[in-house]
């Protein structure tokens, strides 16, 4: 066995190696496929409840085409060294998230070993796995049975930040409320975050009920009392997530140019909104109810060593804007703070799944259009001394680009409103354009029975596809 576990990191500063070769393959076939999210070349991790298998309890699995491979099994068959992946002991169901979080806190050493060995036993090129039957009956788990016998869990964040940084969203959403002042002052200043919720954090495929709360008085009657109800205005929002490798001491704020090396990497992220109980509930301390019923994250962690190829600039401000401070600055950061991402979400109705009709799309947009980096944010969370811990998730805020099929909401997706046009063309408040279903029903916001579906992926000339999986959720009837 060859673990590889002291020798150094990728042999470039970009980060690409031969991990990411294009033309890399694996003799687990379905992981050739060009429309796999899971070629050899992505190996994300996701964390499975298995509750009908030998080996029970929170696993570490890697998707690979259309299987599995479990990490924890792959220690036991000593084809990975425990210390590249402390492995769970089986006893416990929480060992898994336990040996998860040790692998969180190592430093990106320790990651790029796990990637090179996994992409060694693979490829092929160590066939220990590859030519023992036994081995590969342990360690490799078909999809189907995962989904039938097990069932994913979120990574189990202590701590969930949502962040603002997306501008056009912030322009858009601002517009609505104050068509002549959509930025406040602080925005090109801040990443403009609040503190989540992190144990309604679910994974994809959950369901949960409409909540239910406070709404404003009508405006025809501000004297009269607030509304109490389901929320009428359900509506998601699309982002991207952070998983925090390496913590920081608290009263020791990460550098910005320390900021990537705490970040293991990105997961999709549904921020579910109740639009009426956020605009009653929110003034003067922000977001609470009308957020924190559920955050749906899709399962598989895509490295950053494997979005290595699909770095880019940071998003290019403006001559006129202000230059961020300092702490917030970095040549590093300015270069390749940025990611190539492609973002999807669609939508399918109750009805639409009765008739066996597919999801519709509602937007695509990119993440390279958001006005602040996550290194930028790390560096911006940390700098009063707040301490980040293993596996917390720190959320984009919704991304939306400056066209209006990339606004990663519905709110203002339906919105007819338009910050970008020249003369501005300011439209507050109501007037809305339902999107049609092909069942011909009618949506502004979501309604019960909807499935909202999220995926990402980025490609790049050179490079193979990789992808981040599903996003999934459904919205049941409120509880009466
Ligand atoms: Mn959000």
């Amino acid at each position: 066995m060859s673990t590889r576990a002291n020798e150094s990191g990728p042999s470039s500063s970009s980060g690409i190696d031969e991990t990411h070769d294009p033309n890399l393959r694996s003799w687990v076939e379905s992981a050739n496929d060009p429309a796999t999210d899971f070629p050899i070349q992505n190996l994300p991790i996701a964390l499975c409840g298995m509750t009908n298998i030998s080996s029970q309890g929170v696993h570490a699995l890697v998707p690979i085409g259309d299987s599995f491979l479990d990490l924890d099994q792959l220690v036991v068959c000593k084809l990975l060294d425990k210390r590249i992946y402390p492995a769970c002991h089986f006893s416990d169901f929480d060992d898994g998230v336990r040996a998860f979080r040790q692998l969180l806190s190592q430093d990106s050493s320790g990651w790029s070993a796990l990637r090179r060995r996994l992409s060694e036993l693979l490829s092929g090129r160590d066939p220990a796995l590859r030519d023992n039957a036994e081995f590969r009956e342990s360690c490799l788990i078909a999809r189907d049975v995962v989904e039938a016998d097990g069932y994913f869990e979120s990574p189990e964040p202590s701590n969930y930040t949502d962040f603002y940084a997306s501008i056009h969203h912030a322009t858009n959403v601002g517009s609505m409320f104050r068509p002549d002042n959509a930025l406040l002052p602080n925005y090109k200043h801040i990443p403009i975050g609040y503190h989540g919720r992190a144990s309604s954090i679910v994974p994809s495929g959950t369901s949960f009920h409409r909540p239910v709360g406070q709404t404003s008085p009508p405006d025809s009657d501000p004297s009269a009392g607030p509304g109490f109800g389901p929320c009428k205005l359900m509506d998601y929002e699309l982002e991207m997530g952070c998983i925090i490798g390496r913590g920081n001491v608290m009263g020791s704020p990460v550098s910005i140019a320390d900021a990537e090396s705490h970040i293991f990497g990105l997961c999709l992220v549904n921020d579910w909104s109740a639009r009426d109980l956020q605009k009653w509930e929110y003034v003067p301390l922000g977001p609470f109810l009308a957020k924190n019923f559920a955050t749906t994250i899709s399962p598989y962690i895509v490295t950053m060593e494997a979005l290595a190829p699909f770095r880019i600039p940071a998003y290019e401000r403006p001559a006129s804007d202000p230059r961020p401070l300092p702490y917030l600055t970095s040549d590093a950061n300015t270069a390749l703070g940025g990611f190539d991402i492609t973002l999807e979400v669609h939508l399918q109705s109750a009805e639409m799944a009765k008739r066996s009709m597919s999801p519709i799309r509602l937007s695509k947009g990119n993440f390279r259009h958001m006005y602040w980096t996550f290194a930028q944010m790390v560096a911006h969370h940390t700098v009063n001394g707040c301490n980040l811990q293993p596996g917390d998730l720190l959320a984009s805020g919704t991304i939306s680009g400056p066209t209006r099929d990339s606004r990663g909401s519905m709110i203002e997706l339906t919105w007819d409103g338009d910050p970008f046009a020249n003369p501005p063309k300011l439209v507050p408040g109501t007037q809305r354009t339902p999107i049609e279903l092909p069942t011909g029903e009618k949506r502004t916001f979501l309604a019960d029975g909807d499935t909202v579906i999220m995926k990402a992926y980025c490609e790049r000339e050179g490079y193979r596809r990789i992808g981040f999986g599903e996003c999934r959720g459904t919205i049941l009837p409120a509880k009466s």
